[in-house]
């Protein structure tokens, strides 16, 4: 365990009166509820700030408020939720509107405790929500937290090991003055300032509290476990087009990998054959290889090869406002090729 120790007070003074100059604009942080401030936390994980932007825009647009999301039907919030990845979060997300309209009145509980126990919301979004919307002294730590701690402490202990230390650290520098500036001033931090290749330490407003800026292996840290790297995948996917040019898509199981949401039919990664009626059309008709594709998911990567069946027939097939993933966007651009 480390033993250097930070002036906390000092330092959040000089993280928030930095904010007050440096703090990102953002379209969450124009109007400040519950709502908002979940909406855009959820949307963040995982996704960058600049992809978020319209995607936020959207989603406020259609569902003004958690009872209008709540009221959604699922497949159109996923449909909104197109492109931005990990479709679980967009279905969580609207698990937790329903709970809190149909359970709490509408009103999202004000402390981090109570927020863990709604549907998508983890130890980072409880904190964030319950600093940013409600004020309470919580600490949040994603992966930016943990890099700014990491280097003020020099935590030699290697991620994800060194969580609890990390946790422990920014727990005792989290500010009891503006708990929801301080939140968001050290996201901006590390989105702005103490970035994971060019921490600007030059501009930094809590460089005088830093050890490893005095040292200067910033880059060093955070110590991390090397990574594992992902399994490899492959298949083979189909898309079937009429004589009108609908194409076949299928609705894919209502739990697991992309749940609910429209693909192509493929084998190889997840089933071993087609069913029955498009073998026969396989059989009946020619397949063009129109290009092969890869798309890295949490837990491996799938390279795909696609076939392109043309059949006589006309079929009721396309769907077109049906949410689709990215995995299956990437095969509509090799058609359009
Ligand atoms: Fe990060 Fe440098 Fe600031 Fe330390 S001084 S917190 S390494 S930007």
């Amino acid at each position: 365990m480390t033993e250097f120790q930070v002036n906390h007070k000092q330092f959040s003074e000089s993280l928030l009166k930095w904010y007050r100059r440096k703090g990102r604009f953002l379209p969450w942080r124009e109007e400040i509820t519950p709502y908002r401030v979940w909406l855009a936390e959820i949307m963040l994980q995982q996704t960058t700030v600049i992809t978020v932007k319209d995607y936020y825009a959207r989603f406020l647009e259609a569902f003004p408020t958690i009872t209008d999301l709540a009221q959604a039907e699922e497949e159109q919030v996923l449909t909104l939720w197109q492109g931005l990845g990990y479709y679980s979060r967009a279905r969580n997300l609207h698990k937790c509107a329903i709970k809190v309209v149909n359970e709490l009145n509408g009103i999202f509980p004000n402390t981090e405790k109570e927020l863990l126990d709604l549907p998508g919301i983890g130890p980072y979004t409880a904190a964030a929500v319950a600093a940013i919307a409600f004020k309470e002294q919580a600490t949040v730590v994603d992966g930016n937290v943990e890099r700014i701690i990491s280097r003020l402490y020099r935590i030699e202990e290697k991620l994800p090991k060194s969580r609890p230390e990390i946790k422990e650290k920014a727990t005792e520098l989290t500010s009891e003055i503006e708990p929801d500036h301080y939140a968001q001033a050290i996201m901006d931090l590390g989105a702005t300032v103490c970035t994971p290749k060019k921490p600007n330490c030059e501009d930094c407003p809590v460089a005088d509290f830093c050890q490893a800026k005095e040292k200067g292996d910033m880059l060093e840290f955070p110590k991390k476990e090397p990574k594992k790297p992902k399994p490899h995948k492959t298949g083979t996917l189909y898309i079937f087009e009429d004589a009108q040019g609908n194409l076949y898509k299928e609705k894919r199981a209502d739990k697991g990998l992309l749940a609910n949401l429209w693909q192509f039919p493929s084998t190889g990664w997840e089933n071993d054959s087609l069913p029955d009626e498009l073998e026969e059309l396989l059989c009946d008709n020619e397949a063009v290889d129109i290009g092969t594709y890869s798309h890295v998911f949490t837990h491996f990567k799938l390279t795909l090869d696609v076939k392109h069946i043309k059949i006589a027939e006309i079929m009721p097939w396309e769907f077109a406002d049906k949410p689709i993933p990215t995995l299956m966007k990437k095969a509509y651009l090799l058609l359009e090729k």
